[in-house]
């Protein structure tokens, strides 16, 4: 078997830099270079405010960087160097061109792809750690055997990742699998052995699986689509119980119980959010269609229908609660993030949201705790919405550094990340309601808050898939 002594991953994102971070942390023995196009970002990692928030990480890096662990812009000295390359570069929905709003944009793996086999002085094991779609690998072996010689050979493998934000670290050091997909040929399965071997340093042996190449490929799509179908499916049943009486908590609880089910991913919110979840299912979707395979493609797409009527859903509640309009009101939202633990606003239901509190012409007052100002304020002035101009959003969004501050004379708060610091045990909700407008709403996108408490304060409490019908 050929041992790994030295990696290089392309791409120091939310996947690239934490998983070679933990190898680097587990692996003493291999010399482990993180490597992007993005100078900010690079030099971000070499300093003590790392790029992204994730618990765990800092203590990971700061352990091993500039001893085995290194982060550089010296993308072709790395891939010189390393016997095994991570492919971890971002592939988000293609915005225009064909299979715009669907496809997977594959142009950053192609181009990655294209410099391992322009610069390479020496056999590779080329590893896909970015989700793609099933058969990418052919391309890339396509790209790569074009530039083989007799001397310098390349093995492909795929090795999705499956972390989730915002536990990420724990997700590396205690996975539930590790999965390598590999050609079934000689070569092929020498080189998932080889990197088998790297997981082995902390993975036990029966949690790395070893299948074939388009298996690997697919079981990531798979896994993100059924995980993100659970929560279409409870957010579908929380609007039932809103006009039931049924109450969600209860209704997912004595589901989860049934062992066939089991009780996670069973929460109903105001919708998911994240940079994978809806792209990885359009992704799927995209490769039904060009399958061929119309009605599977359509049964996938009501995942992403069900997440956008949900968070369309609570702004109309919202609306009609406030006695149907919120014009001139404030609205304080809790979180921006598009879940706990993480900084990561991408695809986030909170933008979606106050984009339409701005278009009713309500003002917004905004805190997160992780979330920096600069980047609420970009991710709200995008065009892809209905709000266009930053001069817009300024006027109408105010950026608060507590939650007293943002719920200072609103009409209602809105908690919709996860936040443990928006806890009814954790946040002053008492001295929160004093310094409200009345009647003081809350809605919780979040399950968040204990409802029948907050209503003794004086509250008017919302709460996603709950109501007080008897
Ligand atoms: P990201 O955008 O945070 O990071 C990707 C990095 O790759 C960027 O810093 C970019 O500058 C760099 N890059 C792009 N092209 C490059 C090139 N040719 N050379 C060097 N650097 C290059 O993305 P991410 O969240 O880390 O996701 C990476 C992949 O992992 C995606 O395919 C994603 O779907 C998948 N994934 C993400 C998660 C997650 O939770 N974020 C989980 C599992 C899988």
């Amino acid at each position: 078997m050929t041992t790994v002594k030295n990696i290089c991953c392309i791409g120091a994102g939310y996947v690239g830099g934490p998983t070679c971070a933990v190898i680097a942390y587990k692996c003493h023995d291999i010399k482990v270079t993180i490597v992007d196009v993005n100078p900010t970002r690079i030099a971000a990692w070499n300093s003590d405010k790392l790029p992204i928030y994730e618990p765990g990480l800092d203590k990971v890096v700061f352990d091993r960087r500039d001893k085995n662990l290194f982060f550089s812009t010296n993308v072709d000295g790395a891939i010189q160097e390393a016997d095994l390359i991570f492919v971890s570069v971002n592939t988000p929905t293609k915005k225009a061109g064909m299979g715009a709003g669907r496809a997977a944009d594959l142009a950053y793996v192609e181009s990655a792809t294209r410099r391992i086999a322009q610069v390479a002085t020496s056999s590779k094991i080329v590893v896909e750690k970015s989700t793609v779609p099933c058969r990418t690998a052919q391309s890339m072996r396509t790209i790569l055997e074009a530039n083989s010689t007799k001397e310098i050979h390349f093995d492909i493998l795929s090795n999705p990742e499956f972390l989730a934000e915002g536990t990420a670290i724990d997700d590396l050091l205690s996975p539930d699998r590790v999965l390598i997909g590999a050609l079934q040929t000689p070569e092929g399965i020498k080189a998932q052995q080889a990197l088998a071997g790297v997981y082995q340093h902390w993975v036990p042996k029966d949690r790395v699986l070893t299948t074939n190449l388009w298996s690997s490929e697919l079981s990531k799509l798979a896994a993100n689509a059924m995980l993100a179908q659970r929560i279409s499916s409870v957010n579908a049943l929380s609007a039932i119980c809103e006009a039931t009486g049924a109450d969600v908590d209860e209704v997912a609880y004595a589901c989860g119980r049934d062992t066939r089910l089991g009780s996670k991913f069973l929460k109903a919110s105001v919708g998911f959010g994240g940079s994978c979840f809806q792209k990885d299912i359009l992704n799927l979707v995209y490769l039904s269609e060009q399958l061929n395979l119309p009605e599977v493609a359509a049964y996938w797409h009501q995942v992403v229908v069900m997440n956008e009527y949900q968070k369309k859903r609570f702004v109309r509640n919202i609306i009609k609660t406030l006695f149907n309009t919120i014009t001139n009101k404030k609205i304080a939202v809790l979180g921006f993030a598009f879940k706990k633990d993480t900084g990561d606003t991408r695809e986030s239901a909170a933008i979606t949201l106050i984009k339409d509190f701005i278009q009713e012409s309500a003002h917004v007052a905004i805190y997160d705790p992780k979330v920096e100002r600069e980047q609420i304020y970009m991710d709200l002035a995008d065009s892809g919405g209905v709000v266009d101009t930053r001069q817009q959003v300024e006027k109408q969004v105010q950026i608060c550094s507590n939650a007293y501050e943002a719920a200072q004379d609103a009409d209602a708060i809105v908690v919709v990340t996860e936040w443990d610091e928006f806890r009814d045990d954790q946040l002053d909700y008492a001295k929160i309601y004093a310094g409200m407008h009345k009647p003081a709403f809350l809605f919780d996108g979040r399950l968040l808050v204990n409802a029948p408490k907050l209503r003794k304060m004086g509250f008017k409490v919302n709460v996603i898939g709950k109501t007080e019908l008897a």
